[in-house]
């Protein structure tokens, strides 16, 4: 018999209640296994001797194992409540039955997109498109809790972050308990049991990007091949380097070459989360910039400029006290000197933040680099050196890195407890941060003043050939948006991560969760039909 859908149907229909084949009674993960191995697959004749013994399913060791420990298990919290993680992904892959979707007070729901889902604390998911009722179309956050309870019980209440959300999804049926915060409950409108959803998220690794929220540009994309990719990738990711060297430029024509790196560096410490009050710190340079000698005098500077000291001792932990004591009475001196320049605590975000990006250890590395005296004439050095692309990171890292440092190579932060394993204060994912958005833009752009071809050359060579930083959200959600699966060999190198983001700058940050109005298609396209017609440009410089 050949296996079709009504074959099938008529094959569950018929059997009997028992039936390790009926879909109703595949309320259990193994027994929904079950369901799909039973269905009839193959020819019947032509059948072949063989030497391997096959388990029948149902006595497959593996299964069996699985559904009794396996991952399907854990998506159940004690009360059998699915779990939040299960939840979320039935959100974003929207397995509910779409045209079901009704808010506790009994409106329509739909959706257009469900949002990005967000790995950095906040709402759940953000940037979603729905439509509740006969309002119109908004986009905004979604919050994903199990019960409605959750909002306050959460906090998600008092937290500014959760201002934007336009839709609370849970799994109860509970009233809302936020005021005029629609309510979505999703046990009825699951579009497959729990069970099956269960299989389904350990097997078709629902942490992927589903297809539908791809972006609109994906399509035009995956028709350009990887030369003419790469191609488009690399010039946005020379206008990007092109935006920072500008930005350079003209900090040195107000505040000199040396202050203009300073600010760079810091701001590129600050990472994302604390850019800001890292450049504000590094533009009052001048007036912390004198006095201090010893990598401790730095630390207890930038420390007590920035805010960031805490009041109080722990008295907990002698270690971290014995340190912050003796910074409190280095800072205790010349705090009033500094009073001006002290940033308040409210200008740093703490929400989200691993404690490696914790702006206090950024500030001791800092205080490193400003105790070492020469770091910049390091720089410029290292510039003129000649090095193979595979040194680059290394040799750059050397001269950022610090070996040992008394009190932050044991403990993460000011608080945090002594470490059993040594603290790197810099690591390589770092150091290329400080590469593509400080040294070499600062660097290119001193050569280009001077007038050096040569050291330009080599600069925007370091810049395309420099190995890929780590993944971001920001630069997974473009990859996944733009590029699609099977094309990560493409984002190998820091400079097309670069275009990444700039084009998620560009574009998407303009645009909503559907791409509208974005016209990055007709840019992709575009793009297409001049590399068909001429041929790929022999230099990829940057100017
Ligand atoms: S907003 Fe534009 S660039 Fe971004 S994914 Fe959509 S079509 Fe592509």
């Amino acid at each position: 018999m050949k296996y079709n859908w009504k074959n099938r149907v008529s094959a569950n229909k018929n059997s009997s209640p028992g039936s390790a084949c009926s879909y109703k009674q595949a309320s259990r993960p193994s027994d929904a296994f079950k369901f799909l191995l039973c269905a009839d697959l193959t020819l019947r004749h032509h059948r072949r001797n063989s030497n391997f013994k096959m388990s029948p399913p149902s006595e497959n060791f593996y299964t069996c194992w699985r559904a009794r420990l396996g991952p399907t298990n854990l998506l159940h919290d004690e009360n059998d409540l699915p779990t939040e993680r299960l939840l979320q992904a039935v959100w974003l892959h929207q397995r509910l039955k779409r045209d079901q979707l009704r808010t506790a007070d009994g409106k329509n729901v739909r959706v257009f997109h469900p949002g990005f889902a967000s790995t950095e604390g906040g709402p759940d998911f953000y940037g979603a498109v729905i439509q509740i009722g006969d309002d119109p179309p908004r986009s905004g956050d979604v919050e994903i809790d199990l019960r409605a309870s959750g909002w306050h019980a959460h906090g998600h209440d008092r937290n500014p972050n959760f201002q934007n959300v336009l839709l609370h999804v849970v799994w109860d049926d509970a009233r809302p308990v936020a005021r005029a915060l629609p309510l979505l409950s999703l046990s009825r409108v699951l579009d497959a049991p729990l069970s099956e959803l269960g299989l389904w998220l350990e097997s078709e690794s629902p942490g992927s990007f589903p297809r539908n929220l791809r972006g609109k540009c994906c399509t035009a994309l995956s028709g350009l091949d990887d030369t003419q990719l790469a191609g488009l990738l690399r010039e946005v990711a020379s206008v990007r380097f092109q935006n920072k060297t500008a930005h350079f430029r003209t900090r040195a024509r107000h505040v000199g070459w040396e202050r203009s790196l300073w600010e760079g560096l810091f701001r590129a410490l600050g990472y994302k989360h604390n850019a800001w009050p890292m450049q504000n710190l590094a533009e009052l340079h001048p007036r912390w910039a004198c006095g201090a000698d010893s990598v401790f005098d730095w630390q207890a500077r930038l420390l007590g400029v920035s805010g960031l000291l805490p009041l109080e001792l722990s008295r907990a932990q002698p270690a971290q006290d014995g340190y912050l004591r003796r910074i409190w009475d280095r800072w205790w001196r010349e705090r009033d000197e500094f009073h001006d320049c002290i940033l308040p605590r409210a200008a740093w975000k703490f929400h989200g933040l691993r404690p490696a990006n914790h702006p206090q250890r950024r500030l001791a590395l800092a205080a490193h680099w400003l105790a070492a005296g020469d770091t910049i004439q390091q720089l410029e050095r290292w510039c003129a050196t000649d090095l193979p692309d595979a040194r680059l990171l290394d040799s750059l890292r050397q001269i950022l890195e610090v070996r040992r440092d008394e009190f932050w190579s044991g403990h993460w932060t000011l608080r945090s407890a002594r470490s059993s394993k040594t603290l790197p204060l810099l690591g390589g994912a770092r150091v290329t941060d400080l590469a593509v958005n400080a040294v070499l833009p600062w660097l290119w752009t001193r050569v280009v003043e001077g007038k050096n071809q040569k050291l330009q050359r080599v600069l925007e060579r370091r810049y395309f050939a420099w190995p890929p930083a780590q993944e971001n959200s920001v630069l997974r959600l473009a990859r996944q948006r733009l590029l699609g699966p099977g094309r990560n060999h493409l984002c190998r190198s820091a400079a097309v991560q670069q275009g990444l983001m700039q084009i998620a700058r560009d574009f998407c940050g303009r645009a909503n969760a559907l791409c509208e109005p974005c016209r990055f298609t007709e840019l992709a396209s575009a793009w297409r039909m001049q590399a068909a017609t001429q041929p790929p440009p022999l230099r990829t410089g940057c100017s």
